[in-house]
């Protein structure tokens, strides 16, 4: 087993230092930027595969142990951070996501990390702190605005249903007022005399969550 993955290590750094001596071409550039984004899947892939060292092996852990199944994770990837600095942050675009698990940003857009600000809320929803948050954004050099719904949403199905609704009163009307919240974004002043001055643009898209695909405005 150690030998298959000496030699698959081996390997995978030949495939790696060829496609980074392609880096100088258009083309290379393409395939180093593709050949990592397979390289993140293939890591995806591997961790999937070790139970131990997932939540999912055991759905029996108490709070206190999924706290110290978290900090163990953190440890480990803190210590990768240590030896591995991150790059500059420049986000550029904002986007608004419902907070479904099943919805991952790396895998709907790709890398999330350098050029996104990233807001979560149950159904997508934005109240005026949400609408600071992106003010905020938009004074630090965000150029696009992605506000999103996706398909079989948990927010939505509360909100349209009288027992759920009971439950989730202030979710439920959220959901109601989403249109309007988004009204009443785009009438902010600063976003307005962004949006006039073609500093900003602002989409509208629905998500569909099983398989990710972006369906736009123009498209519905
Ligand atoms: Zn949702």
């Amino acid at each position: 087993m150690k030998k298959i993955v000496i030699i698959g290590a081996f390997a995978l750094g030949l495939v790696a230092s060829a496609v980074a001596a392609a880096h100088w071409t258009a083309p290379g550039r393409k395939a180093q930027f593709v050949f990592g984004g397979a390289l993140v899947d293939v890591g995806y892939g591997l961790q999937d595969g070790v139970e131990s060292y997932d939540f999912a092996h055991e759905h029996e852990l108490k709070p206190a142990q999924v706290w110290a199944e978290m900090l163990k994770h953190n440890r480990l990837s803190s210590g990768m951070r240590h030896a591995f600095p991150r790059t500059a942050h420049h986000p550029l675009v904002a986007l608004v996501v419902c907070m479904d698990a099943r919805i991952d940003t790396n895998e709907l857009v790709g890398d999330t990390r350098r050029f996104y600000y990233v807001i979560r809320t149950a159904g997508s929803v934005m109240g005026e702190r949400e609408h600071e948050m992106l003010e905020l954004a938009v004074a630090n050099g965000v150029k696009l605005v992605v506000l999103t719904t996706h398909s079989d949403c948990a927010a939505e199905r509360a909100a349209a249903t009288p027992e759920l609704r009971e439950k989730f009163p202030a979710l439920s009307r959220a959901v109601d007022e989403r249109e309007a919240s988004v009204a009443a974004f785009l009438e902010r002043p600063t976003i307005a005399a962004a949006l006039a001055a073609e500093r900003l643009r602002v989409e509208r898209v629905a998500i569909e969550t099983l398989t990710d695909q972006l369906e736009t405005d123009g498209e519905r």
